[in-house]
């Protein structure tokens, strides 16, 4: 049995940094280029693996050279798929502009874009006898809603990430004991624009009044997290280990922390100052799932 089960996509992803972008049309020579795997399902399974928690990470992927690079990938990070191979795997261009640090994406879900109501119900043994459910937006809505209300009838902690920000279909909320956007996603949702803590307060009592069961926890970057329950509404200060090197996979190691200290049976509190751990650790260093750090160092820095 697993104890966290995470649901969502798991994508290749493709860098390349140039003097600047091209515009339509040209073609430019670029300084670097960098492939690794991505997905926000799949880093937060990668960050709860290990973190030290028994995770499944539930997923489409293809048959093919990116896929295998997702199996490697979880192999070596103790995350058990309960995958259906088939089709094309996801990935995403990423174009860096090495003077500005902006940059322009498109990712291609892939065959993991067709993650149906249907391939939830297969996996409903899995999904309702975990200990803490997770998932985010990428996959398609109707999967995400399906397997929110397995786990919620199986008895699990439900986590919802709702990244991408997108507008969730009706009672979604309602199915969730956490919900855990970053300050832009706080603001889809709810209309606050949250740049202080009193405001991540206000749009956490939006979220609670919108049906999230446990708790709203905001993420704020280098600010931590606003554990915003309806019990009591706690600033748990980021934790900085050295210098920041790349906050790409910030939000998805907070999540994969959380779950895994939930699981533990941890104080909800004190699951958020883990997630912190996790992700304070992660942004001292470059790429998403490779930034994800292992037990022994999230104890060093939790200590
Ligand atoms: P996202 O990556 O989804 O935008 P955030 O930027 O809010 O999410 O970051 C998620 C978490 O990562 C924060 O709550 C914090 O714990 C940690 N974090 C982000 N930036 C920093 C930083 N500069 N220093 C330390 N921790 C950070």
């Amino acid at each position: 049995m697993s104890e966290v089960v995470i649901l969502g996509v798991f994508v290749a992803d493709a860098a390349f940094r140039a003097d600047r972008m091209p515009v339509m049309g040209e073609t430019i020579l670029g300084r670097g280029f960098a492939l690794g795997p991505g997905g926000k399902g799949s880093n937060q399974a990668v960050a709860a693996g290990r973190a030290g928690a028994k995770v499944s990470f539930v997923s489409k992927i293809g048959e093919d050279t990116f896929g295998q690079m997702a199996l490697d990938l979880w192999a070596e990070a103790g995350v058990a798929p309960a995958v259906t191979q088939g089709g094309d795997t996801g990935a995403a261009f990423i174009f860096l502009d090495a003077a500005t640090g902006d940059n322009a994406i498109i990712v291609a879900p892939g065959v993991a874009g067709t993650l149906s109501a249907q391939d939830i119900e297969a996996r409903a043994d899995l999904i309702s006898q975990a200990k803490v459910f997770v998932t985010q937006l990428e996959q398609p809505m109707e999967a995400a809603l399906r397997a929110l209300e397995l786990a919620r009838g199986g008895g699990a902690a439900t986590i919802l990430n709702p990244a991408p920000a997108a507008e969730l279909p009706e009672g979604m909320l309602a199915l969730c004991d956490y919900v855990t956007p970053n300050e832009t996603e706080a603001e889809a949702l709810t209309g606050v624009a949250v740049t202080d803590l009193a405001s991540a307060r206000r749009a956490g009592d939006a979220l609670l009044q919108a049906g999230v069961a446990r708790a709203a926890v905001l993420t704020l970057g280098a600010d931590g997290v606003l554990f915003h329950g309806a019990d009591r509404s706690v600033h748990v200060p980021a934790i900085t280990v050295g210098p920041v090197a790349e906050t790409v996979g910030a939000g998805d190691a907070f999540n994969g922390g959380f779950a895994t200290a939930l699981a533990e049976g941890r104080d909800p509190v004190e699951a958020a100052r883990f997630g912190c751990a996790v992700a304070g650790l992660s942004v001292t260093r470059p790429g998403a799932a490779a930034s994800m750090p292992n037990r022994a160092e999230v104890e060093v820095a939790l200590a």
